[in-house]
């Protein structure tokens, strides 16, 4: 052995050199120049980073452990310039190396090229599924640049080498003075290379680096996000089976905040699409976690009981003991099955062994077998008409469905396997609860026998069947989604073996690709990977994997989803009557009158429409027909719809990149009155007034006096701002002087949202001449409203027209006023009130503790929580807020970004929410605040 051997020097001491040795060291390599060395931590050399007294970064001054040879030390040099020539970042040799000596003797020294960014080091951290992934690349970019390196200085024996995992875990177990502990990882060792050794002759070995690990991938930074691009520190390399250095990376992924073994697929996937995987690697993956796991924790014990007392060592000691957990808290056959389907190899459920139900038959009981017309097949998914309403809240559904299914008639009930189940999930879970079934729950009016092959467990009417494969571990009745392609890889569906039909295999989801093919680029989703969410219930939205997400999104569904009156009120409706606005029938006045009966003095003459859009559009016919004027005004950065009038008003470039270069020449605009980060900020946004009333001023003298203003009372794009004090009052005034109208834009803010008013425009104390209405007015029902004066309308039946064959419809009316009804009786004004300012404070509260929250806007559930890169300039932090919401999306709430820049969070939820949904909210975005996105 010309290298070294772990079993031979056992642990090897770092190098002592001081920092006054190091900085004597550098000089000779940058002769003429000071450098001054600061130490890096490491395991098993001495590293010191070296700067020049500007500050400029001059190196790393590495001193290698005298243990080693100058052939490894060479091997890993020369590793570093393949892995650097394959195009990612390495820690390259700059000057050296030379001998030089040490307390151990002559050590090599060099220096290696730093590389900035920082590392993906920090147990307390998250590591998203595209950092992740990125980790996978970059592990799969080195395997591929080493894949034919071949090197003297690669003989060597060492503690990293998973061939060598088992003895070292013999060797080191003795210094895990917890015996229970040391039980468990011997054992866990033990079992995992009883799954490795079979494969082992199957595994291809080659040069690997061993440790592209979160320590040692280093990261570019750009836009907020982190993204792996490079390795560092070569000292771990080795000859071994090609599928290890995938193995310690994804391990490294376990030990940081919030990860899990599902956690490390993406990682999996990358690695695989750069250097594809075999069946056997693959099934050898998770053991090989496993055994690093355990080599972890022995060594982290052996490092401690070197070092007692080491705050950082035993603090280390508390994380591989984690990790460790977490590798074991998954069995490696479903984790095997779950990486065989992420990397298409495998998985899905156990075929049923054919043959096998007509040979049985005879043993069924006779309710069983044959007579499925008397079994009943139980549905709790998402799309069940059994869980309406919340049903699938109420403890013991299931039970009441099936019972009252036999009292139907019926000899049997049986659920359905492998189905996500809506009645296992449970609301505000920041962890997705078990809901996929692995086998079959069964009521029965009478005992009967059970196939011998089936496993089956109960007492009384309910019993649950499963059939797992041969030697497989437990499986347990209910898995979480991400676990049931690995947990079902281990069952099949007992369905058969009881005469019932088969579930379907679960279909590929394709749900997204067929979108792409009937839909226009410009009509986005959500989220890139986004949940399928097919039921609503309040403030919840379930997906059909059976998680449910907490909604602060939907401002249209103001009463929440799935409000029972309204669905009652309009199926009456819908059976009863639905014509047009041009008969004469009761709700439609009703609704008119109800709504004019919320305005002021004059607004009071209604007109009926489907959307907000549509209001906009009428409201700027309106304006244009009644004053003869041919201009509007609308202010910067606002939305306010599609059609041709609405987004020709419309400024707003996060709805249209192009909106401020495309307007029509009858729209000006002004600037957007922000008083955090406009033109006038804070007690100088008063300003905003004075210059929008000029704008209107000069226009008019220009010979072209505006139809209308028009903007949101509330400035709901940029989260929910109040406009500056007497901002409306101001601009009103002047384009009334012009013989113009205002027109308020009550689409989003109005209608109670607001908490402390029903309207936007009085918190700013103005009365406008045309209010648009929308979204709220139905609860998700089409509906919208241009709500004016007599005198305004009247202008307009000489010039326009007005009909819409479904505005103002009877069942457009009779949910309009349900939705009035059910504001009122549920108190969700004030409601909105008193939830949004307590949800107000707690994110105040965060603000003070975390620097990337700039402001929190807003009133009621109208609140906006802004992120900044720096407090001082207000860099919007606009990946970061992206990327929150996808981490968001993970803890269980729903959540997007608002503004021109994308920079703010628009807490707008349905007004029924909570305290208990506002703290969880409040509480999952503090954790991602605290633990990265
Ligand atoms: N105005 C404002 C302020 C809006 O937010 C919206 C919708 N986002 C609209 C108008 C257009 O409404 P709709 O989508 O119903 O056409």
């Amino acid at each position: 052995m010309a290298g070294v051997d772990f079993f031979r020097h056992g642990g090897l001491p770092v190098p002592q050199v001081t920092i006054q040795e190091a900085e004597r060291i550098a000089a000779s390599f940058f002769p003429g120049r000071t450098v001054r060395a600061q130490p890096l931590g490491s395991q098993q050399d001495s590293n010191f980073l070296l700067t020049e007294p500007a500050g400029a970064v001059a190196g790393v001054l590495k001193i290698a452990n005298p243990a080693f040879s100058a052939a490894e030390i060479q091997a890993q040099d020369a590793a570093a310039e393949l892995v650097a020539a394959a195009g990612l970042r390495a820690g390259t040799v700059r000057h050296g190396p030379v001998t030089v000596p040490v307390d151990g003797g002559p050590a090599l020294a060099r220096v290696l090229t730093y590389l900035p960014g920082g590392t993906l080091a920090g147990a307390g951290r998250y590591l998203s599924p595209r950092v992740v992934a990125g980790l996978g690349t970059v592990a799969g970019q080195v395997s591929r640049a080493l894949r034919s390196f071949t090197h003297p200085g690669l003989d060597r024996v060492l503690q990293w080498d998973l061939r060598h995992a088992p003895r070292v875990v013999d060797t080191l177990a003795g210094h895990v003075g917890d015996e229970e502990l040391r039980g468990r990882v011997t054992a866990a060792a033990a079992a995992a290379w009883s799954r490795v050794e079979p494969l082992a002759g199957q595994l291809p070995g080659q040069t690997v680096h061993g440790d592209v690990t979160d320590d040692n991938v280093v990261c570019r930074v750009a836009r907020g996000l982190r993204t792996p691009d490079g390795v560092i520190d070569f000292g771990d390399l080795t000859s071994s089976w090609a599928v290890g250095e995938l193995a310690v990376a994804i391990t490294s992924v376990l030990r940081h905040a919030g990860a899990e073994p599902c956690s490390v697929l993406p990682a999996v996937r990358a690695f695989g699409e750069l250097r594809p995987l075999s069946a056997a690697e693959a099934a050898a993956l998770w053991p090989l976690v496993v055994l690093r796991a355990a080599v972890l924790v022995v060594s982290g014990e052996q490092q401690a009981a070197l070092d007692d007392g080491n705050d950082y060592v035993t603090g280390a000691l508390e994380h591989e003991r984690n990790l460790f957990d977490r590798a074991m808290s998954v069995p490696a056959d479903v984790m095997t099955g779950l990486i065989l389907a992420e990397l298409g190899l495998g998985g899905g459920p156990l075929p049923v062994p054919s043959g096998v139900v007509p040979d049985l038959g005879p043993n069924l009981g006779p309710n069983l077998g044959p007579n499925l017309e008397h079994c009943a097949v139980l549905d709790l998914s998402v799309q069940s008409d059994a869980v309406d309403e919340g049903a699938w809240l109420e403890p013991g559904l299931e039970d009441r469905l099936a019972a009252a299914l036999l009292a139907d008639g019926h000899d049997a009930v049986a659920t359905r396997f492998g189905e996500a189940r809506l009645t296992a999930s449970t609301v505000l879970t920041g962890v997705s609860p078990a809901t996929v079934a692995t086998g079959i729950d069964l009521w029965l009016a009478a005992r009967v026998e059970f196939p011998a092959q089936l496993t089956v467990s109960g007492d009384g009417t309910r019993v649950h069947v499963s059939l797992p494969a041969e030697g497989a571990p437990e499986v347990p009745p209910l898995v979480r989604p991400e676990y049931a392609a690995g947990w079902l890889s281990l069952v099949a569906d007992p369905a058969p073996l009881l005469g019932l039909p088969a579930a379907s295999p679960p279909a590929t989801d394709d749900l997204l690709n067929r979108r792409e093919a009937s839909f226009a680029a410009v009509q986005e989703h959500y989220y890139r990977d986004p949940p399928r969410i097919e039921r609503g219930w309040r403030h919840h939205l379930a997906a059909t994997d059976g998680r449910v997400y907490l909604d602060m999104v939907n401002n249209v569904t103001v009463l929440g989803h799935g409000h029972p009156r309204v669905e009652a009120a309009v199926a009456r409706q819908l059976r009863r009557l639905n014509t047009n606005s041009r008969f004469n029938y009761a709700s439609v006045v009703e609704f008119s009158e109800r709504l004019a009966g919320l305005l002021p003095e004059p607004l009071q003459v209604v007109f009926l429409v489907n959307s907000g859009s549509e209001a906009v559009d009428l409201a700027l016919r309106l304006a244009l027909v009644a004053t003869g004027h041919r201009d509007v005004v609308a202010v910067r950065e606002a939305y306010h719809g599609w059609t041709y009038a609405s987004d020709a008003v419309s400024t707003s470039t996060a709805d249209n990149p192009n909106a401020l270069s495309t307007r029509p020449p009858w729209v000006h605009v002004v600037d957007a009155p922000n008083s955090y980060r406009g033109r006038y900020r804070g007690s100088e946004s008063v300003r905003y007034s004075g210059d929008a009333v000029r704008a209107i001023g000069e226009l008019a003298a220009s010979g072209r006096p505006p139809a209308a203003f028009l903007a949101e009372p509330f400035y709901g794009n940029a989260g929910g701002m109040p406009l500056p004090d007497g901002y409306l009052a101001a601009v009103y005034a002047e384009v009334r002087r012009h013989g113009g109208l205002a027109i308020a834009d009550e689409i989003q803010v109005g209608y109670g949202r607001l908490g402390h008013w029903f309207w936007g425009f009085e918190q700013q104390g103005v009365v406008p001449d045309v209010v648009m209405v929308a979204k709220a007015m139905g609860n998700g029902y089409p509906l919208g409203a241009v709500v004016t004066s007599r005198a305004i309308a009247a202008r307009y039946r000489d010039a326009g027209y007005f009909f819409s064959s479904t505005g103002g419809s009877p069942v457009s009316s009779v949910a309009g006023l349900t939705v009035l009804d059910v504001i009122r009786d549920e108190g969700l004004q004030a409601n909105a009130a008193r939830v949004g300012g307590h949800l107000k404070g707690r994110l105040e509260e965060l603000a003070v503790r975390h620097s990337l929250i700039g402001a929190v806007h807003g009133s009621g559930l109208y609140l906006g929580v802004e992120f900044v890169r720096d407090r001082g300039t207000l860099e919007p932090a606009t990946e970061e807020t992206a990327a929150i919401c996808d981490r968001m999306l993970e803890l269980g709430v729903i959540i997007q970004p608002t503004s021109d820049r994308m920079c703010v969070l628009k807490i707008k939820p349905p007004l029924c929410l909570d305290v208990a949904g506002a703290d969880f909210f409040a509480d999952a975005l503090d954790r991602v605040l605290t633990e990265g996105w």
